[in-house]
């Protein structure tokens, strides 16, 4: 496939992967700058984000990325991107990174604000990546702007999880404001908060496009604050004085963790964590300077902290909003060796709403608890019982996206990403509906030329993606000593095979690639191979090609 030249000045912008016909995530976006200062031919490029797809376990994935094939090079080589920047540390942002090194590629250097830093590393670590093949990390502040590939970029502070930022990519051509995740809600806890001032100087300085979050945008309610859910989940609390309460959130909802500290306290009640990645996620935050025990207002506990006070004395918060099997309320819904207890007794709290892919596991292990006992209130319950949600998206809804758009005021563009089809697509009405014109992709791989003169697709290409398969054949222990990798050295990780797909999803190559790291890598035919991609004939006759 010709390769699409980008050597006009300007600022180039494609997704690669995001806005995924078939569900939501894998983030992945490609930025080249061709300065007019530069002679013909210098130009850089580097890409935001790497993230992971979910819900892809229907066709056998435990995840699915965008392919590094002619994007990222081996060590030793040269070429590739100038730098991986990182908006924030959810896994479709971030969890490409743990595949990649495996896979024998270089990772650029990765500029990211610490928190999100530190969760790529911990994400490195508990994948069992040696450590010299973690990429150099170039930590980022908020408001600082850095010379990257021949552009200033500013890290901007979003409201979504901390150190949640957005970026705003300037050269002398043009510039773009690449939202990540976000929503507005100065009530969040765990700065820094979005500044709608910040944004409207970036617009009245004058802005060419916006690349922005639609996960959200077709949600016509009125935006939720975490404050309200904080004091609905207070009030949970107390009318449950007496009886254990349980709560389960996901291992990275740092701000609900603080909301239900704050509840604990409210009622007096010790605040005490269970579930390893959440445990894990806080000691990160409080490592890392975000002081969630002086935000919730009271002591994050162990149980063993905890053990000598009663029940009722306690507010246990674990992981298993989503049901996954190994997180705490998973376990404690079957009563497996070492989980949390449920006695007829006690209320488990579920901070978090229904939402499709895991619909069926949540109401199964509603079931599993109430069968034991428990009194659950999910987030549809409390609700109905006049509490008030408990639960909010992280994406800005409706009116979050209507605002965005009114501070920045692009000249050119809006470019709705990270959706399906209709969250784009609503994304893109509301930019309209606020006079900004819209580039409205529905699937990934054009790209846009943005310029002086005006931005225009100049040509699509696209993109592959790689699935993780993960192999229960083999099993990979983590060698007894690996100093500094901050984990159970003894805890198996994961190994996987990796398929080559299409931007629909559909295989086109089965099992292409494998793993560099070879303690476990089961026996080839060709041992001789190098620890790269290889590059395979299929049926079809397509092959892999490295120089697209
Ligand atoms: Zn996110």
């Amino acid at each position: 496939m010709a390769s699409i030249e980008r050597d006009q000045p300007g600022i180039y912008w494609q997704s690669l992967m995001g806005n995924n016909g078939d569900g939501i995530g894998g983030n992945c976006h490609r930025y080249d700058v061709v300065t007019g200062a530069r002679p013909d031919g210098q130009h850089g490029w580097f890409l935001v984000d790497y993230g992971v797809k979910f819900g892809a376990g229907r066709k056998g994935y435990a995840a699915e990325f965008a392919s590094p094939e002619g994007l990222l090079v081996h060590p030793g080589e040269g070429g590739g991107p100038e730098a991986l920047l990182l908006t924030h540390a959810h896994e479709d942002h971030l969890g490409a990174v743990r595949h990649l090194l495996p896979l024998g590629y270089r990772c650029p250097p990765v500029y990211a604000r610490a928190f999100t830093a530190a969760m790529l590393n911990k994400s490195l670590a508990d994948a069992g990546v040696e450590k010299n093949r973690w990429p150099e990390i170039r930590i980022a502040r908020t408001g600082e702007t850095v010379e990257i590939a021949g552009a200033r970029v500013s890290f901007v502070a979003m409201d979504h999880m901390p150190g949640a930022t957005a970026l705003h990519i300037a050269s002398d051509q043009a510039s773009v404001f690449h939202t990540g995740d976000y929503r507005f809600d100065a009530t969040l806890p765990l700065g820094p908060r979005a500044d709608p001032a910040v944004l409207r100087a970036i617009g009245q300085a004058g802005l060419d496009m916006v690349v922005s979050d639609s996960t959200a945008a077709p949600v016509t309610d009125a935006p939720v604050t975490e404050a309200e859910i904080a004091h609905a989940l207070e009030r949970i609390v107390a009318d449950n004085a007496g009886r254990p309460v349980i709560a389960g959130i996901l291992g990275s909802q740092l701000d609900r963790l603080v909301s239900l500290g704050r509840a604990a306290k409210a009622n007096d009640r010790a605040l005490v964590l269970s579930g390893r990645s959440l445990v894990a996620n806080a000691a990160v935050a409080q490592a890392g300077g975000i002081d969630i025990e002086a935000a919730a207002g009271t002591p994050l506990l162990t149980p063993r902290q905890a053990a000598e006070l009663p029940a009722e004395k306690v507010l246990v918060v674990t992981t298993g909003a989503f049901a996954q099997p190994n997180s705490g309320l998973g376990r404690a819904s079957r009563n497996q060796p070492g989980a949390l207890s449920i006695t007829p007794d006690t209320t488990v709290v579920i901070a978090q709403r229904e939402i499709p892919p895991v619909r069926e596991a949540q109401a199964a292990m509603v079931a599993r608890l109430e069968a034991r006992g428990a009194t659950v209130v999910t987030a549809e319950r409390a609700v109905a019982a006049g509490y008030g949600p408990i639960h909010q998206s992280g994406h800005a809804v409706e009116r979050d996206c209507r605002l965005l758009y009114t501070l920045l005021r692009p000249r050119m563009l809006a470019a709705p990403v990270h959706g399906n089809a209709a969250q784009i697509t609503a994304n893109g009405r509301l930019a309209r509906s606020v006079g900004v014109p819209v580039l409205a992709l529905d699937r990934n791989g054009a790209v846009v030329r943005v310029a002086p003169d005006g931005a225009r697709v100049i040509g699509v290409q696209p993109p592959e993606r790689i699935g993780a398969r993960e192999r229960t054949d083999v099993v990979r222990q983590l060698p007894k000593a690996s100093p500094g990798q901050g984990r159970d050295s003894h805890f198996p990780v994961p190994v996987f095979s990796y398929d080559r797909l299409d931007d629909a999803g559909a295989v086109v190559l089965r099992s292409g690639l494998e793993t560099a790291q070879g303690a476990t890598r089961p026996k080839r035919p060709d041992a001789s191979a190098a620890p790269r991609v290889a590059v395979h004939h299929t049926a079809a006759g397509r092959e892999g090609s490295r120089s697209r």
